[in-house]
C-alpha cells in the first residue's frame, strides 16, 4: 500500500496529471511513493475508459470450438454460448479477456472466453495465457450445477475443519434429507442450489444452521469446535 490518502486541505496531484484526470488527488509525503500511485491511478484510468468489446459471442465460441478439448471445461461445447466455461452454470455470460484489455490484451476470439459475472470477477488479471486456462480448468465439475455447491461445501470445511460430508455420517443424515433441508432454507424451490445466486459463505452458512439444528435435536454441543481442535 503507498501511503499517499484522499485529503481535501492539502493536496499534491500527481506529476503526470492522472489524479486530476479521475478528480481524485492524494497527499504524497515523498517521490518515493509518486511512482506506484501514478500506475494505480494510470490502471484506474484506463479501466474507465475501456473500449466495448466487438468479437460477438458467436465468434469466441466458434474459434475455441476446434481448438480446445472440451472434456477439459465444465461444459459440453454445444452448450458453449449460454454456459459459463469453468463453473458450467447456465447465465447471462461475458466475453472476458484472457490476456486482459488493460494489459494490452486484444479484442479477438483467440483473447475471448465466456464466464459468468462470477467467474469473470474471480479470473486472472495478469498477462499469462496459459495460467489462464490453467486457471479455468483445474476446477472443472464433472455434473452441471453442482460447481458453486462444492465450493460452498470447501467453504465449510476451511470454516470447521470438518468436511460437510464428514457432518453427515456423524450425524447420521442421509443426501436426500440434506437435500430437501437446503431447498427450504434457500426459498429456491426452482431454482437450483448453488446456483450462483448465494455466495460461498451463505452457502456454508446454511449447512453450518442445518447441522447445528440437528446436533440440537440430539443434544450434542460444540462437536464441531471439539472437531476442529482435534484436526488442528
Ligand atoms: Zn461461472
Amino acid at each position: 500500500m503507498h501511503s499517499g490518502f484522499r485529503d481535501s486541505r492539502r493536496f499534491v496531484a500527481c506529476k503526470k496529471g492522472l489524479c486530476k484526470l479521475i478528480g481524485i488527488r492524494f497527499v504524497i509525503p515523498n517521490d518515493t511513493i509518486h511512482q506506484p500511485l501514478c500506475q494505480i491511478v494510470k490502471n484506474e484510468t484506463k479501466m474507465s475508459e475501456r473500449k466495448p468489446i466487438k468479437t460477438t459471442v458467436n465468434e469466441i465460441v466458434e474459434y475455441w470450438e476446434s481448438r480446445i478439448d472440451e472434456s477439459e471445461l465444465s461444459i459440453d461445447f454445444a452448450e458453449a454460448h449460454e454456459r459459463c466455461w469453468r463453473c458450467g452454470y447456465k447465465s447471462k455470460l461475458h466475453r472476458c479477456h484472457i490476456i486482459p484489455d488493460s494489459l494490452e490484451g486484444e479484442d479477438s476470439p483467440s483473447n475471448l472466453v465466456l464466464l459468468c459475472q462470477r467467474c469473470h470477477i474471480e479470473a486472472p488479471n495478469i498477462n499469462d495465457k496459459d495460467f489462464f486456462w490453467e486457471w479455468l480448468k483445474a476446477q472443472k465439475a464433472f455434473l452441471y450445477d453442482t460447481y458453486w455447491t462444492i465450493r460452498g461445501m470447501k467453504e465449510y470445511s476451511d470454516i470447521y475443519k470438518e468436511k460437510i460430508e464428514e457432518s453427515m455420517t456423524r450425524l447420521d443424515i442421509g443426501p436426500t434429507e440434506f437435500r430437501e433441508f437446503l431447498r427450504e432454507q434457500t426459498g429456491f424451490v426452482t431454482i437450483h442450489f448453488g446456483e450462483g445466486r448465494l455466495n460461498l459463505s451463505t452457502i456454508a452458512g446454511i449447512m453450518r444452521s442445518f447441522i447445528k439444528q440437528k446436533e440440537k435435536q440430539l443434544g450434542i454441543t460444540n462437536a464441531i469446535s471439539n472437531a476442529g481442535l482435534r484436526v488442528c
